[in-house]
């Protein structure tokens, strides 16, 4: 089994998920008192929220780094950033190390391509939604579609993320804004609903909607642990 490097904080409500999930898949997949091997950096959020709502991507992309150094330096053998926002860094990680990194727009093009959708929604924070590193990467890589709710709904569910999701508060009034978005979006086209953010999945579930969610926070920790086990 190798060894998976994570860069997490951000938040620690979806990096305890992270954790759980990948020791669980080890489990489903070795069985026994199998455990998965894994090496956390866990960053003060505090610091990075700062930095995204100033725009200083440059810091960021200097923070995002060092983290997947010292993860290498420390044994891991592949990088995983636990957060879809911070993939902005991607291009400064992937500069900066010599094992491979993991992105989480692979995990959740994968996953919707082997259901064979075409065009899907895609919820996570403002970064996420408006910025293109993440729609490229689905278009490009996997030939997927997406489509964004409009700037209103983009603010609610921003503001639901920062406000109340990463401080682990769910509240039912907000799942039924997110229920609202993602019809909103079905009626647009999509066949489908990236849970764009770590921290979705805390808020809503397949059984919450019509359509099938992506949930990257699983898929992103069951990849890693499917490359780990792999020969
Ligand atoms: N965990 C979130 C994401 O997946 C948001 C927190 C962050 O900005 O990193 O995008």
């Amino acid at each position: 089994m190798k060894t998976i490097g994570l860069i997490g904080g951000m938040s620690w409500e979806s990096s305890a998920i992270y954790y759980s999930c990948m020791n669980k898949a080890v489990r489903r997949g070795l069985g026994g008192f199998h455990s998965a091997k894994t090496l956390m950096l866990s960053v003060d959020f505090a610091e990075v929220e700062h930095l995204q709502h100033q725009g200083d991507w440059k810091a960021l992309d200097q923070m995002m780094a060092e983290a997947a150094v010292q993860l290498e330096k420390g044994g891991a053998e592949v990088v995983l950033l636990c957060t879809n926002t911070m993939h902005l860094c991607t291009p400064a990680i992937e500069a900066s190390i010599g094992i491979p990194f993991y992105h989480i727009a692979e995990a959740a093009g994968r996953a919707i391509a082997d259901k064979g959708l075409k065009k899907v929604g895609l919820l996570g924070t403002r970064f996420t939604m408006e910025k293109d590193f993440y729609k490229a990467k689905l278009l490009q890589d996997f030939g997927i579609e997406v489509i964004i709710p409009n700037s209103e709904e983009m603010d609610v569910v921003h503001q639901i993320i920062y406000g109340e999701l990463v401080h682990g508060v769910i509240e039912e009034e907000s799942r039924e804004k997110y229920k609202g978005i993602i019809a909103n979006l079905e009626e647009h086209g999509a066949e489908g609903v990236v849970l764009g953010c770590t921290e979705i999945p805390l808020l809503i579930a397949d059984e919450d909607v019509n359509i099938p969610t992506f949930d990257t926070t699983t898929l992103h920790a069951e990849g890693a642990v499917a490359w780990a086990l792999q020969d």
